[in-house]
């Protein structure tokens, strides 16, 4: 379907007439009300299983509804990913970046020495620091509470985003504390925002077939609801690609909006495409090879609608896209582009190539080429500060309509 890569070319006009109608009023209503609540689930599952030109529209609806949502201003933040330990016994079949105890690669790093990893990174620019990893047994129960207290010692002012709420359930098993009292602690020894990773498809027949051990749809929940009312707001995640159907997709959304209109706690939406290349999950032929174009594109722009006046920012995960997919989906809905990520395992071991690490001058530039404003964010998306280089202001002036 050549087209498909050429969607960013076709404005609303061009593309209105040849939608079928039930679709085109969905999307219709969709841009006149900015409310992605103003939709029922028939008519968001209708946009789930767009295809043809239909798939188009939704494309264009998504990139004209980002438009009005968050301007032609494309974020990212300066941070770096540490992962303490590839040491795991929770065996998810979609991963490739954990290993056994007894393996010859494994690693475990103290506290000091991620706290040496946060230095490294605030001296070249980093805001933030992203802190996951795998679980291994026996860990010392109050260890990423340790974490928290080297890296805030040694750095005040860095942002630390630690902790998928697999982690936070598995500190509560190792200290036995209540789950508002363990995320407290953690809040009150510097933790500042949770990644909503570990959520994959918030369906427990989904999720048996990714990983037997990991935490449950309701343990997600109450641990996301848990740390938002304690005051330290999360991202979202899904991970298609796989298994799961355009079904599990709206669920979803619609449960990530939900839970948003009782918390206001998530600041963004991250559509993580399943790596398949060196996974037991696909090995075993129990997944798809990984998410077609259609699907990569469907996604943030059904993320866009669906989540319209809820959560207003979506980004683009460059790790798991390559330069150009990861351009087409900034016109399908996103506008963020992730952190720098100085150091990125986890999908590099499944087999992505996009690298390790992007330098915010090529972010800039990807944004560029795109034809948006990069801009420099703080990890809540409170603070931003443009970059434009001398020889690109003449875009600037280019793009300023647009603010009109
Ligand atoms: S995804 Fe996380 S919890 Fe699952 S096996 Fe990999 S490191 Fe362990």
């Amino acid at each position: 379907m050549p087209e498909l890569e050429n969607f960013p070319s076709l404005g609303w006009a061009d593309i209105c007439a040849r939608l079928s109608s039930p679709l085109r009023e969905v999307l219709e209503r969709a841009q006149q009300t900015l409310d992605g609540s103003s939709l029922t689930r028939e008519q968001a599952l209708l946009l789930a299983h767009a295809e043809g030109d239909d798939l188009l529209g939704l494309l264009v609806a998504a990139n004209e509804m980002r438009r009005e949502l968050a301007g032609n201003i494309v974020t990212y933040v300066v941070n770096r990913n540490i992962n303490f330990t590839n040491i795991c016994f929770v065996g998810c079949k979609f991963c490739a970046f954990s290993r056994g105890p007894r393996e010859s690669d494994t690693y475990f790093l103290q506290p000091e020495q991620v706290a040496q990893k946060a230095i490294e990174a605030w001296e070249l620019g980093a805001t933030e620091v992203c802190i996951q990893g795998g679980l291994p047994h026996g860990l010392p129960p109050f260890y990423y509470r340790d974490i928290l207290r080297a890296v805030k010692g040694a750095l005040p002012r860095i942002h630390i985003h630690a902790f998928s709420p697999m982690e936070i359930m598995y500190g509560i098993e190792l200290t036995g504390m209540p789950l508002a009292d363990y995320l407290s602690m953690l809040r009150d020894n510097g933790l500042d925002t949770l990644p909503g990773t570990a959520a994959e498809i918030l369906d427990d027949h989904v999720r048996f077939i990714l990983s037997r051990n990991k935490l449950t749809t309701e343990q997600w929940k109450a641990v996301i609801r848990t740390a938002h009312g304690c005051g330290i707001r999360s991202t979202s995640t899904l991970m298609y690609g796989h298994v799961e159907t355009p079904e599990h997709w709206v669920n979803q959304l619609l449960l990530l909006r939900e839970i948003q209109s009782e918390t206001s706690g998530f600041t963004e939406f991250v559509p993580l495409g399943f790596v398949h290349q060196n996974t037991i999950l696909f090995h075993q032929g129990l997944s798809r090879s990984g998410p077609t174009l259609a699907e990569h594109l469907k996604i943030h722009a059904l993320a866009r609608v669906l989540l319209a006046g809820s959560i207003n920012n979506i980004q683009v995960s460059w790790v798991k896209l390559n330069r150009q997919l990861s351009q087409l989906c900034l016109s399908a809905g996103a506008n963020d582009y992730g952190g720098t990520l100085m150091e990125e395992n986890i999908s590099r071991e499944a087999g992505a190539t996009a690298g390790q690490y992007t330098s915010p001058e090529d972010f800039q530039s990807l944004i560029l080429e795109a034809g948006r404003i990069p801009a420099e964010r703080n990890t809540t998306y409170t603070r931003m500060q443009i970059k434009l280089r001398p020889e690109e202001l003449v875009i600037q002036e280019a793009l300023e309509p647009e603010f009109a």
